[in-house]
């Protein structure tokens, strides 16, 4: 098991010659539609659209014309992508695949996916496992590969927590690398992958699961739900079944309303301004940070702006969680971004706080 110091460092060098049988497994599709492949379903299409199944796909795919002639697009479960037009480039589907325990002492389990398994999955296989420490994020929608992109998080943990290492292909000089906690440099929502090293591409993700598990009771919908049950002592199994249930019930299903889960990130505020917003606003709700900031609720702020249900053409507010922005049928990636700035124009002239975007616009 590794440190915590901070490494990137590469496990494979890249092979001199490359045989032709690899380049020739791969399919590129040409004129894609991509409208299945995000979970806004928003009508786009690609130019060129690959899938890779292996560490040997991404290095034959470097090599072709299509990856060095345009712009491309690494694409996982599209649930945090937002298609404003045709991608005039090669999208690079993630598709590897495997989960396996690959270290154990007394402390923790480490369990290492591919970048193409599902999320959700991970969390329920890690479960039947035995290995608790990540049921509070079961449910978020798509890929291992895209977890660390934006260090997702929910109902009070967030996957740094968990995180040991990964592994990413570098496209320059063809290596994979392996990068620790400390490397990959997460924050709330943000990594080192969505600024430096937007280059990277995750290939597995190696998680630390605590042999002595506590379960994460801080945020306040759960210690509700438990005291509403009566358990004093939950398993990783009934806070997995909480969670799940409080997102089905505020969360829409993709598969039936278009949407990327919270279109905005929650703002972060000095105490200064914190005070400042509380003596003007007393309902405001902010979190207090280890650092001495305030999070404040970005879904109250908009609520307050009375967006919450709200639709702008196509597309809505969702009516039970004003975070979230819904597909309400054939809306386009402009029309979402329309509301979008609407909203945040808002919120900045009532509170003069700045909401910033949380899915990637393509
Ligand atoms: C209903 C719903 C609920 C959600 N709830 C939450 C939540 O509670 N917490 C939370 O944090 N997020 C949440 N999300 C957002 C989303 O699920 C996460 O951000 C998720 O990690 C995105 O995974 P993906 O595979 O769909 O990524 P994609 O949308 O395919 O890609 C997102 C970004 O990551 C990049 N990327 C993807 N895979 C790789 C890779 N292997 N290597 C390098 N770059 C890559 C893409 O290029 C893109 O920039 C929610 C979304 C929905 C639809």
């Amino acid at each position: 098991m590794h440190s915590g110091c901070h490494y990137q460092q590469p496990i494979i060098a890249q092979p001199w010659f490359l045989p032709s049988r690899l380049v020739l497994s791969l399919q590129l599709h040409v004129g894609a539609p991509l409208k299945d492949l995000n979970t806004f379903h928003i009508e786009a299409r690609a130019a060129r659209l690959a899938s890779a199944g292996s560490v040997s796909d991404l290095i034959a795919l470097s090599r072709t014309a299509e990856w060095r002639s345009g712009p491309r697009l690494i694409l996982g479960g599209g649930s945090n992508i937002l298609f404003v037009g045709d991608f005039e480039g090669l999208v690079v589907r993630i598709a590897l695949r495997g989960i396996e325990v690959v270290g154990e002492n007394e402390h923790a389990v480490l369990v290492r996916a591919a970048a193409g398994e599902s999320w959700d999955a991970l969390v329920e296989w890690t479960l039947a496992a035995g290995h608790p420490g990540l049921e509070n994020l079961i449910r978020i929608p798509g890929t291992v590969g895209a977890a660390p992109i934006q260090n997702i998080g929910a109902y009070g943990l967030e996957l740094a927590e968990r995180f040991a290492e990964l592994e990413a292909f570098d496209p320059q000089s063809g290596e994979v690398l392996r990068m620790d906690r400390a490397a990959c440099r997460f924050r709330y929502r943000d990594s080192i992958f969505k600024s430096e090293r937007r280059d990277l591409i995750i290939t597995a993700v190696t998680l630390r699961l605590p042999k002595v598990w506590k379960p994460v009771v801080n945020y306040k919908d759960v210690l509700a739900a438990l005291q509403a049950r009566g358990q004093t002592a939950p398993s990783a199994a009934d806070i997995a079944a909480i969670v799940a249930a409080l997102r089905a019930a505020k969360l829409p299903d993709p598969s039936e309303l278009g949407n990327v889960g919270s279109f905005f990130k929650n703002p972060v505020v000095s105490a200064a301004r914190h005070r400042d917003l509380l003596e003007k606003f007393p309902g405001l709700v902010g979190y207090l940070q280890s650092d001495g900031s305030y999070k404040l609720a970005a879904a109250w702020l908009i609520e307050q702006c009375g967006w919450k249900g709200r639709a702008l053409g196509p597309v809505a507010v969702h009516d039970k969680q004003a975070l979230v922005l819904v597909n309400c049928g054939g809306a386009t990636g402009e029309q979402v971004l329309t509301l979008s700035r609407a909203i945040e124009q808002s919120v900045h002239s009532r509170f003069a706080v700045e909401l910033e975007r949380e899915p990637v616009v393509v």
